[in-house]
């Protein structure tokens, strides 16, 4: 099975600045890069559907967090994996995200509204997602922790919240990671970073990202050098199912990863 988990605002630098042993752990064990980096605007839902589609804004057109419609259409991995007869799951607590894949493509699909409780929010989503990973249900399962951002807007990028923020994410992931089954393999990346009390420039704050592989095939404690960015998630996690790249995906599978 492969998890991919977006966390929303996670600024590379955090990862670094606040206690943080699961992302740590997973760095070590894992390949990774606190350099990797998002697309323009680097806003959610404009970056999470070049996550899901593998090409950049101007190609799916969504430049806002209203999300509109492809007229050309781009397979999202969600299409893909369904039509590999592969089951995949979606747990997230941030509704526009609904859209990054096409009715009758999920096999499973939670969404329960953030609580404006930060330590809350991203736990309900958590503890909703680790009885159906244990239970080793789908091959794919995607999970979305959004209270960074949402600490970040409230607080600040790099405050002492946002730092705490992070440090609740890692160990919420940190359950996750006690849960999973044999043989999984985890993606982890965040959509942007942020800078004051927002983010969508082309700052390196905003833009610089943290992508983490860990698992079965990962090389471990490995930096990755070469250049990294929201396109090469889809084909990176389609590749671990197996499956090949959609032919208009733009991304690259990150092979120095891969043992
Ligand atoms: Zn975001």
């Amino acid at each position: 099975m492969v998890l991919y988990i977006s966390i929303d605002g996670v600024r590379p630098d955090a990862i670094e600045q606040a206690h943080t042993p699961t992302f740590d752990a997973l760095m070590n064990e894992g390949s990774y890069s606190l350099a990797a980096r998002s697309v323009m605007p680097s806003i959610t839902l404009p970056c999470h559907m070049s996550i899901f589609h593998s090409v950049p804004p101007e190609r799916h057109n969504v430049l806002t967090n209203v999300f509109t419609p492809m007229v050309r259409p781009v397979p999202g991995l969600i299409e893909v994996l369904a039509q590999a007869d592969k089951r995949a799951a979606s747990f997230f607590s941030w509704e526009p995200l609904r859209d990054l894949s096409r009715p009758s493509s999920l096999s499973l699909s939670h969404f329960s509204a953030y609580e404006n409780d930060p330590d809350y929010s991203d736990l309900r989503v958590v503890n909703k997602a680790l009885t159906h990973l244990e239970a080793n249900e789908f091959d794919f399962t995607f999970l979305y922790l959004g209270t960074a951002d949402e600490v970040g807007h409230l607080s600040g990028w790099m405050s002492q919240a946002y730092l705490k923020q992070v440090e609740h994410i890692d160990s919420l992931i940190g359950k996750v990671m006690e849960t999973l089954p044999a043989g999984a393999r985890v993606l982890i990346h965040s959509d942007h970073g942020g800078h004051e009390r927002m983010h969508g420039t082309a700052k390196d704050e905003d833009m610089l990202i943290p992508w983490i592989l860990w698992g079965e095939g990962v090389k471990q404690n490995q930096e990755l050098k070469q250049d990294i960015n929201l396109l090469d998630s889809a084909p990176t996690l389609c590749h671990l199912l197996g499956i090949p790249a959609a032919k208009l995906w733009e991304g690259r599978v990150i092979q120095e990863a891969l043992s």
